[in-house]
């Protein structure tokens, strides 16, 4: 197992407090990984200043042909990955090889191909006698900041775009799930010139607070939590560092009276569940029409209660445990709470689930109303609420009734219905008919507090480029 950091070419071990790293499935600790000192987050961030200067002046082409290395060592080693990722993660072993691992290889694969065909308005004398061209410039040094979730997959989304458009990165991953990021740091070592990533280890408080106020980082971009995001502005603010922001979700989900119920409920038994629900757009806030709602709950109900979770043969489970204790626990209060209410019932779950590990069991909890804490805050666990509603008005208002602007998805047989909410939901996707399917081709990002800047797609390569105007005087 790889365990040093990457600070330009050094493999290095933190000199800081100690972190105990966990298998969820069991809560015993992997290893202990020390956080990198003050010095050393310096001396990454030297490491990536002087990078830059080289990196930066190479040509789209020659940054293409390492990410496609990267993209090609990455899929030979994939299995090696994707069982780091399971151990760390407790993610079942299926979903990480064949769902996450694909979509990560392809991530740098399509970036490589981005940067060599960005587009722009066209060189021209817009004042007689100068000629204007726009430049897109790489923007400095990056850090990087990314949660735990998908840790691989996260690093993939923020490395590829940014050292495409030609920066250098410091990353660091969240101290929870930092194994298969030292396994990244070695495989980058070998492929990419001294500094161009970075990889240091450490608390939020601690090392991501140093990172997100250095003053020679020019970009941050973090995925977490709201409540981080919004320290992350706060220190970018003192010396007005570009940010990219993808924070939490709470996705809304709207089934028409006239949907395919089979499909919805297995769209919901899927996507509001994968990952034991600690995705920022699961399926996890429904909202379903009266006419179809004691049907939809009973078949929902009967459906999550045979998902298959805690199985001693791992490739039969379809989702893992929390994260954590701490995460359970939260996961547990949210339930508890609501099972106070009389108007909510737990129709399945509901539980902690076996006797080692942070397994939780999936839950449904129907008769939610819009004021209820399940509707408005992020449980980030295998919970979903159903709501009713008899008011097709309500359903869009009630989605659209929330703090964050994520992902979103309408079911109906109807397109025109289908088309016409899509144009009246406030998130950054809206999906019509599925749910959570994401391609690196299309933009992944959110509105309201879910933060702003797009993951994937071309519009990433432009957050973590610079637009510059160039003019020549003719004389
Ligand atoms: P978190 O905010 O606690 O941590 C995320 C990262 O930020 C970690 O690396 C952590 O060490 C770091 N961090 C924490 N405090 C910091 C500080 N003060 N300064 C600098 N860095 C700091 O979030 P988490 O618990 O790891 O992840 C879960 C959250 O992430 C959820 O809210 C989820 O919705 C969100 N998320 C969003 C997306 C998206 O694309 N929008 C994707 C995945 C996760």
């Amino acid at each position: 197992m790889d365990t040093a950091m990457l600070i330009g070419s050094r493999f290095e071990a933190g000199t800081e407090i100690e972190e105990n790293i966990l298998n969820p499935k069991t809560g015993e600790t992997v290893l202990h990984l020390a956080e990198a000192s003050l010095g050393q987050i310096d001396a990454a961030v030297d490491a990536a200043e002087k990078a830059f200067k080289g990196w930066s002046q190479t040509t789209p082409g020659e940054r293409s042909g390492y990410l496609l290395k990267i993209a090609d060592a990455i899929e030979k080693d994939a299995l090696g990955f994707a069982t780091l990722e399971a151990l760390n993660c407790g993610k079942p072993i299926n979903a990480v090889l064949n769902d996450e691992m694909p979509a990560i290889v392809d991530c740098y694969r399509f970036f490589a191909g981005a940067v060599r065909n960005l587009h722009g308005p066209v060189a021209g004398e817009y004042i007689p006698g100068h000629t204007s061209m726009i430049r897109r410039d790489a923007i400095g040094i990056v850090g990087s900041i990314a949660p735990w979730n998908y840790p691989l997959m996260m690093m993939a989304w923020k490395l590829a775009p940014a050292i495409a458009g030609g920066n250098t990165v410091v990353f660091k991953p969240s101290e929870q799930t930092p194994l298969t990021a030292l396994k990244m740091a070695k495989l980058l070592a070998d492929i990419l010139p001294e500094g161009v990533v970075n990889v240091i280890l450490g608390r939020g408080e601690s090392v991501g607070n140093a990172l997100i106020n250095h003053p020679k980082i020019s970009m941050l971009s973090i995925t977490g939590d709201v409540a981080t995001g919004k320290k992350v502005l706060a220190a970018a603010a003192k010396t007005v560092k570009r940010t990219h922001l993808e924070l939490g979700g709470k996705a809304p989900v709207i089934v028409f009276d006239d949907a395919d119920i089979d499909a919805v409920v297995s769209g919901i038994r899927t996507f509001g569940y994968y990952n034991a629900g600690q995705d920022c757009t699961a399926a996890c806030r429904i909202y379903a029409d009266a006419k179809v709602y004691d049907r939809f709950v009973a078949d929902l109900s009967s459906a999550v209660s045979s998902i298959k979770f805690n199985l001693a043969d791992d490739t039969e489970n379809e989702i893992g445990p929390l994260i954590s204790k701490r995460q359970r626990d939260r996961v547990e209060s949210f339930v508890a709470r609501a099972s106070e209410h009389t108007h909510m019932e737990i129709t399945t779950g509901g539980k902690v689930s076996g006797d080692k590990g942070f397994f939780y069991a999936p839950t449904v909890i129907a008769g939610a109303t819009q004021d209820d804490e399940i509707v408005r805050r992020e449980v980030f666990g295998p919970v979903v609420s159903v709501t009713r509603f008899t008011d097709v008005e309500d359903a869009v208002t009630w989605a659209n009734d929330s703090d964050y602007g994520l992902a979103s998805s309408v079911w109906t047989k109807d397109i025109s219905r289908g088309m016409k909410t899509a144009a009246q939901l406030q998130y950054g996707c809206t999906w019509i008919n599925t749910h959570f399917m994401l391609t690196n081709e299309m933009p992944h990002g959110g509105l309201k507090q879910s933060g702003y800047g797009k993951d994937m797609s071309v519009y990433a390569l432009e957050d973590y480029t610079a637009v510059r105007h160039v003019m020549i005087n003719h004389g």
